[in-house]
């Protein structure tokens, strides 16, 4: 037998974007000189950012041709379902990568409002908007040429485990590329992987569990503060010193890079499996250190948290148990 013969075949693998900001994508490319490593051991199959590959060759695929496949983004429109359920017929495994495939990500805000809300905004009363018309967008429109077509945009953004069964969640915003070659290669050697469903490059901790900042665990908060009125003395936890950090709500994994940073947790590898919510673990989290006893003190020191719920669910509105802000709809 050939030299060539015996070598392992290489893995098939794709890569592929929903409602994201591209982000992760670009993560994929922070592996640096490991790049080698992933080509030798993989064959990029499908990667619309990077490679000329159509919908159609994904198509062509028999099921379960791709050993692998990374779909970043939140599912926003009906060409997002569209692939991810393509994607998912023609995958061994398939990985919810980052924060909008894991958890509905910054696109899951879309959530506090409806399609009716978010057009009106975008199309009719943006500053920048000149649109007398009144012209939003169709899923149909004829031409001269034929028929052309846009994606619907859907009334709620979902997390990719909302519309497929998913294998694998890798989190992050982006996730760390350290953890994306740690499981990369896993699947490379054929390591044992972790039973279907799990979150991988993350800890069930929380990020407070490994921040080496100073804890009290005393009262400590009679304002809350917006990072630019604080001088940071670089060592107390940003919470005892009035500043939001998602730190009790979030998984640890990402080696607390914000708080090694001196910024707070901003919560983008979502809350571990002991906590679902963030929102209900960080109003609790900061009940605890309210100094005050009296309601209406109390009830004025809440009241200067800037955005409560587009803070506690940054990352995480479609996949948390709000899941979404229930609106009247006039359509
Ligand atoms: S709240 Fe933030 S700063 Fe404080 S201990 Fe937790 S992670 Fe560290
Ligand atoms: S510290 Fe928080 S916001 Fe920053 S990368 Fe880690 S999980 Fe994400």
């Amino acid at each position: 037998m050939s030299k060539e013969n015996k070598e392992k075949p290489k893995l098939k693998m794709a890569i592929y974007w929903g409602a994201a900001c591209g982000g992760c994508c670009v993560s994929v490319l922070d592996v640096h000189e490991k790049l080698f490593d992933v080509v030798a051991a993989a064959d990029l199959v499908f990667w619309p950012i990077a490679l000329d590959t159509k919908y159609a060759d994904v198509e062509a695929m028999e099921d379960g041709f791709i050993d692998v496949t990374l779909y970043n983004g939140a599912v926003r429109n009906s060409e997002n379902e569209h692939i991810a359920k393509l994607l998912r017929q023609k995958s061994k495994i398939l990985v919810a990568y980052g924060s909008c495939a894991h958890m509905g990500g910054i696109p899951g805000l879309g959530n506090f409002h409806n399609r009716e809300q978010i057009f009106e905004r975008v199309y009719h009363t943006t500053e920048t908007t000149v649109n007398k018309e009144k012209i939003e967008p169709q899923t149909q429109v004829k031409v001269a040429e034929g028929t052309l077509t846009l994606p619907e945009f859907y009334n709620d953004v979902r997390t990719l485990d909302q519309v497929v069964d998913v294998d694998y969640y890798l989190p992050g915003c982006p996730p760390q590329t350290e953890r994306l070659v740690e499981v990369f290669m896993a699947i490379v050697t054929g390591a044992e992987l972790p039973p279907t469903g799990s979150v991988v490059g993350a800890t069930e901790k929380t990020q407070c569990d490994e921040c080496k900042r100073i804890k009290t665990d005393k009262k400590h908060i009679k304002e809350f503060k917006r990072p630019t009125e604080v001088i940071d003395d670089g060592v107390t936890c940003f919470l005892e010193q009035g500043l939001i950090c998602m730190g009790p709500a979030t998984r640890s994994g990402c080696g607390y890079r914000c708080i090694e940073g001196n910024s707070p947790c901003r919560g983008c590898y979502g809350p571990p499996s002991t906590s679902p919510d963030p929102g209900a673990k960080m109003m609790s989290a900061i009940a605890t250190m309210i100094d005050s006893d009296d309601p209406d003190e109390i009830a004025k020191i809440v009241e200067q948290i800037e955005d409560p719920a587009g803070t506690f669910y940054r990352f995480s509105l479609p996949g948390s148990i709000l899941r979404r802000k229930l609106i009247e709809t006039h359509t």
